[in-house]
């Protein structure tokens, strides 16, 4: 692309930047910006300057939040024994708009994938492991993807609580394998939470 402006040059590089924005893209979003108000633009980027200076990470599930400990582990209305493992705060608000679920989240912040240089120490795994030591948690419900590298992640945690007291399992595939959790109707999330099924049922599954 040949820009008659390095300025623009600038903000149309920075904003290909973003997953699923290509240069043209990129560009018409600029150019549209620069038609709107100044103000917009600066509620924009002070928007993305306030949350990226001061966001937190629940101390607790690793959710984002704006406080220590996020609203959910902090209502005392959660039940603490049931604990659901998900990716990221997508999945978390996903389950969430099910209403079908009371318990507390686990967030590992993305799947175990050697292909991209992911391990398990680059995730909340040990956070995890830890909560599940203290003994309150009575179950665990993986709700990872179901793509390979959800399923390496749910079965090294599983691992990792051997000799512990904990029952695990998986939510129910109404989802077709390879979906991701996000992209799931509400009424087939909720009731796939529900109809959850033991872990290692659906090890012998696969
Ligand atoms: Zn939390």
């Amino acid at each position: 692309m040949d820009f008659s402006s390095k300025l623009l040059e600038n903000a149309v590089y920075e904003m290909s930047q973003l997953p699923g924005i290509g240069k043209r893209t990129a560009l018409r979003l600029v150019l549209h910006l620069l038609k709107q108000p100044t103000e917009q633009t600066q509620r924009l980027s002070g928007a993305l300057e306030t949350l990226r200076s001061t966001v937190k990470f629940c101390t607790s599930c690793h959710n984002i939040s704006d406080v220590e400990l996020c609203e959910i582990c902090a209502n005392p209305k959660r039940d603490e024994s049931l604990v659901c493992v998900v990716e990221d705060i997508r999945d978390v608000m996903a389950i969430e708009n099910t209403g079908q679920f009371k318990g507390l989240y686990h967030v590992l912040g993305g799947k175990i994938s050697p292909m991209e240089g992911v391990g398990p120490q680059d995730l909340t795994i040990q956070s995890l492991v830890n909560k599940a030591k203290e003994g309150k948690i009575k179950e665990l419900i993986f709700a990872l993807s179901s793509t390979m590298e959800g399923d390496t992640t749910n079965f090294y945690i599983y691992k990792q609580l051997d000799g512990l007291e904990i029952s695990t399992s998986t939510i129910a595939r109404g989802i077709a394998v390879g979906d991701e959790l996000e992209y799931a109707d509400e009424i087939t999330l909720g009731r796939s939470i529900v109809n959850r099924i033991p872990f290692e049922g659906s090890l012998k599954a696969n």
